[in-house]
């Protein structure tokens, strides 16, 4: 009996149970196929990095004794197309079943599901091996109640028994999140993040010659992500070891003065499973028991909750409502993407920043996507088709499971509130206050109206006004609209023509 199993570039995973044998008779494939890398417009190093990253599980499964049929972008045999790229295998070696590995995309699911009606041969589908909770578990969990991250955390915590004493959470409290706000202040010296040199000049030749369209900048032949099982481990013991005793810290920061703070940037190794989720968490509590006078209770409970929390939680809300969500659009927006987003080149600091960082890097933090980029697009109201589009393409963690449920839902709160509680946009206030951006900017976080008065401001005022009708409710945000009914008409009119002014020429700004 031969049986053919589908490996997709984000499952690259070593410990998984399919490779503990082996045996002559299972194939493996894997593939390069354009469909993969033109649903959206990738960056550069997105490719590179998975493409490189799969040539590089290939070869150790073959060093490994597996046997495996790597389709390479421009193969003269490749159609370009699972299905057709499976059926010609499984006539050409007889194949008596297929199998696959659970797709995490929605698309891809769909697609591989058609894919085995066109097999020809018994399927089956088996589990990733990956994550903590199952595709249903949130959907289960929460059943039509809000779906309240902080009791989906909690639940995780007590059932994996993660920083927990006796039934209860170490330290007394489930979250520390209120001491983790801190800006950067310049006490604690940043240091330079890890970086690979991997040679994937062969991989981008092949993308070069087969004319896949791309954007951003990327180093070729010294490429700084990790590719194999043993460089995502040097990613996690350098952040163990240098960034954990300030990640929960620093955690919100911005600054000009570095792209990753202290920042883990293990998002790729994990999201192509070269890391499992438990292997990180486990390995961070470990190093946190060793070194407890270096690195607080909050620094390490920051840390989980972002992988074991927020990480399962947002899949759980993808399985839970898509293909709905991809389509949502609370507020109507409809404007474009203005052009900087795909260039860097604007006034505003703190956007020239975070977008000039994701070019040249495809990467930036959390609140850099959160509260700089994803708050000027709802500020500008952006359709978040365009929004989901940038984000999907320009960072090398982006897979839709992940980047949708943080892009349309968390930061665009384009499905009404079923991520977040209230929208987080913010004035230029709040930046001045976490970042060091303002002081160099070209524009005035001071000023809402007139000349060179910052754009966050006019917009952000012009945007809860517009929206009264679904925010003004929203107990979150009751302060906003208590602050808007002190303003004089006027005030309101000068800023609302502020706003109009800048959002008739966002290009420009
Ligand atoms: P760290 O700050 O070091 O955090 C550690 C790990 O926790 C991350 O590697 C990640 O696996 C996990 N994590 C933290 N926050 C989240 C979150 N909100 N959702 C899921 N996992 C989280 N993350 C992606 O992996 N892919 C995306 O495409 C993606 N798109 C995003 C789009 C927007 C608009 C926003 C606001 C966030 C997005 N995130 C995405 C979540 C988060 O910003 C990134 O996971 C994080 O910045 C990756 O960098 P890091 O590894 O240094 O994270
Ligand atoms: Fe950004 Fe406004 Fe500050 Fe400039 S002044 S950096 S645009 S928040």
């Amino acid at each position: 009996m031969k049986t053919l199993r589908l490996i997709l570039g984000d499952q690259l995973n070593p410990n998984h149970s399919w490779f503990d044998d082996k045996d002559k008779n299972i194939i493996y494939v894997m593939m390069e196929i354009r469909p993969e890398t033109d649903y959206a417009k990738h960056h550069l190093q997105k490719l590179l990095g998975v493409f490189g990253a799969m040539r590089e599980f290939s070869n150790y499964l073959k060093n490994e004794k597996h046997t495996i049929l790597y389709i390479h972008l421009n193969d003269p045999e490749n159609e370009h197309d699972f299905s057709r790229n499976l059926q010609k295998i499984v006539e050409k070696e007889n194949i008596d079943k297929f199998e696959y590995q659970e797709p995490d995309e929605y698309r891809v699911d769909e697609i591989l599901k058609k894919a085995s009606k066109n097999s020809g041969v018994p399927v089956e589908m088996v589990s990733s091996e990956h994550f903590l909770t199952k595709r249903e578990f949130i959907r289960d969990f929460f059943g039509r109640k809000n779906y309240l991250m902080e009791s989906f955390y909690r639940e995780m915590r007590k059932k994996h028994n993660i920083l927990m004493k006796s039934g209860k959470p170490v330290g007394g409290k489930w979250n520390y999140d209120f001491k983790n706000r801190k800006k950067y202040d310049g006490k604690v010296p940043l240091p330079q993040p890890i970086e690979m040199e991997n040679d994937l000049s062969e991989v981008y030749e092949d993308l070069n010659k087969s004319g896949v369209a791309w954007f951003g900048a990327a180093k070729a032949d010294s490429f700084a992500w990790p590719l194999t099982k043993k460089q995502a481990l040097e990613y996690l013991e350098y952040f163990v070891k240098n960034l954990l005793p300030h990640f929960g810290t620093y955690q919100d920061a911005l600054t000009g003065k570095s792209e990753t703070l202290f920042h883990s940037r293990l998002s790729f190794a994990l999201n192509t499973k070269l890391l499992h989720p438990m292997e990180v968490v486990n390995r961070a509590i470990e190093e946190w028991h060793r070194r407890k006078d270096e690195i607080s209770l909050e620094q390490i409970e920051g840390f989980v909750r972002q992988i074991i929390g927020w990480r399962e939680y947002v899949r759980g809300i993808y399985w839970a409502k898509m293909p709905e969500y991809e389509r949502m659009n609370y507020f109507h927006h409809q404007r474009k993407l203005p052009d900087f987003y795909w260039t860097g080149e604007t006034k505003m600091n703190c956007m020239k920043q975070a977008i000039g960082q994701s070019l040249k890097s495809a990467y930036a933090h959390h609140i850099q996507r959160l509260m700089i980029t994803g708050n000027f697009a709802l500020l500008a109201q952006v359709h978040p088709d365009e929004v989901d589009n940038w984000y999907l393409g320009i960072y090398i963690d982006a897979f839709q499971w992940v980047e949708i449920t943080n892009t349309r839902g968390m930061s665009q709160f384009a499905d009404g509130g079923i991520m977040a509680t209230k929208p987080y946009v913010s004035s230029a206030n709040y930046i001045n206050k976490m970042s060091d951006h303002c002081a160099g900017c070209f524009y005035n976080p001071k000023k809402r109206i007139g000349e060179k008065a910052c754009p966050f401001n006019s917009l952000y005022w012009n945007f809860h006004m517009k929206h009264e009708d679904k925010l003004r409710k929203n107990p979150r945000i009751g302060m906003v609209y208590r602050n808007l009914d002190k303003m004089s008409i006027e005030e309101k009119v000068s800023i609302q023509t502020q706003a109009n002014k800048y959002l008739e020429n966002l290009d420009n700004l």
